[in-house]
């Protein structure tokens, strides 16, 4: 039987407090180590999938590179420009009392580490730009599609030129342009010539204290996997400017980037659980009964969110999935077990794995350890030492929307109340 505990006072707070971003290294740290962020503005998804790719789809086989996908978490998982204003007008001067200020500065000091020599900015701007006023999506109001500059030169500084640049990257992601409509644009904004606004970006405070800093910009009226296809054209183009070298996990091709990224986000690991293209409801999940919870997932894009009883996970500006939780104390009583499957030997195998399944598998009993099969029976016994084949667990109880991914959850027999140690989830073969 499966019951809540309905009276504890559990404090929760999102996964991503103010101040947290995630910064991922890539190759092996030197003194010419670019840096790609997204994200800075939460509804601009083309930039920060772009960055969380890069962070996941590349290998840095020469050279450093470090990626900060999430510059503003808050305001991505509420697919809101800035929550508290436009982060990227804050790089001047900011109130003590903005709740933005200690993010701000915390970019602040990043990009100010001596190692740090290149900085890109990835962004979603609208329509496309052109530097003559061609119709209503295709003028010099129109961001999408540039790269973008705060002034031609930074004297003394390495990738100074940076005209030349980013002149070079725009060469380049026209050369793979999809549709000759997407053509791409150097915009210099002379933003020290009394651009107001630019003043106050991340870019040219970059600039101001003697740093190369570009920015892309992808339309926001192409779908999310075109942006990110022409965003990694012109990283990879600063990339080799840059003189690091990399091997990536995926074909460059507007449907190589969308299967990359389908199969990020069909795959959530976050500690003792997995989501394998969740449905966009699951049951009960078992939740630490800590004061704070955090999903520590390996993503940077994802979070968990309350709402009222209900718990959400988020890739991006997506709910994924909501479940309510149940609360346990957690154990680590055991971080494998041994299961037979298809009738084979038992093997064993290591909690917070999917294992395939062509028609049965079974749990081999292993003392002071609760098996829990979710959809299969009804009762608080275990549930090992049964040869479970998929008509024997009710498919309402599935992980995935094809119903073919159950949870097979492991509890420490401890008198009063279980704890929870792990799972592992079983596919049966289609
Ligand atoms: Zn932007």
């Amino acid at each position: 039987m499966r019951k809540i505990i309905a009276f504890l006072t559990i404090f929760i707070f999102a996964s991503y407090a103010y101040g947290e971003f995630s910064l991922i290294k890539l190759g092996i740290d030197n003194n010419n180590t670019v840096l790609v962020t997204g994200g800075i503005q939460g509804d601009e998804p083309g930039g920060f999938m772009s960055a969380n790719l890069l962070a996941r789809g590349y290998e840095i086989t020469s050279g450093s590179l470090y990626v900060v996908p999430n510059l503003n978490m808050p305001s991505i998982i509420k697919k809101s420009r800035g929550i508290n204003g436009d982060m990227n007008r804050k790089f001047d001067t900011l109130s003590d009392k903005d709740p933005e200020k200690d993010i701000v500065e915390q970019i602040k000091s990043l990009v100010l580490q001596p190692n740090i020599t290149m900085l890109i900015n990835l962004h979603d701007g609208s329509g496309f730009y052109r530097p003559k006023y061609i119709n209503k999506t295709m003028n010099p109001n129109r961001w999408g599609n540039i790269a973008i500059i705060d002034q031609a030169t930074l004297e003394g500084v390495l990738y100074g030129n940076l005209e030349e640049i980013a002149n070079k990257v725009v060469d380049k992601l026209n050369t793979k342009l999809l549709n000759t409509t997407h053509k791409y644009h150097l915009r210099n904004t002379h933003t020290s010539d009394g651009d107001k606004e630019m003043l106050k970006s991340l870019s040219y405070f970059a600039i101001k204290n003697g740093k190369a800093a570009y920015a892309n910009e992808a339309s926001k009226t192409l779908p999310v996997h075109e942006r990110v296809y022409y965003h990694l054209i012109a990283v990879e183009e600063y990339l080799k400017i840059a003189g690091i070298e990399f091997k990536r996990k995926f074909e460059l091709t507007p449907k190589g980037v969308k299967k990359a990224l389908d199969e990020d986000l069909s795959m959530l690991v976050c500690g003792k659980f997995m989501f394998y293209s969740p449905k966009s409801r699951l049951g009960y999940i078992p939740l630490p009964s800590d004061a704070q919870i955090k999903l520590d997932c390996d993503n940077a894009l994802v979070a968990l969110t309350k709402n009222k009883n209900e718990y959400n996970i988020h890739y991006g500006n997506r709910i994924v999935t909501r479940f309510t939780p149940e609360f346990f104390e957690y154990s680590n009583l055991i971080d494998e077990i041994g299961i037979s499957i298809d009738g084979n030997e038992p093997e064993f195998i290591k909690l917070g794995q999917k294992i395939m399944v062509k028609n049965s598998f079974k749990i081999i009993k292993k003392d002071g350890v609760r098996t829990n099969i979710i959809g299969y029976g009804t009762t608080r016994e275990d549930e090992s030492d049964i040869k479970m084949s998929k008509n024997m667990i009710k498919s309402r109880f599935s992980m995935d929307k094809s119903e073919q991914i159950y949870r097979v959850e492991f509890y420490e027999d401890s008198g009063l109340k279980d704890k929870f140690i792990g799972m592992i989830l079983v596919e049966f073969a289609k």
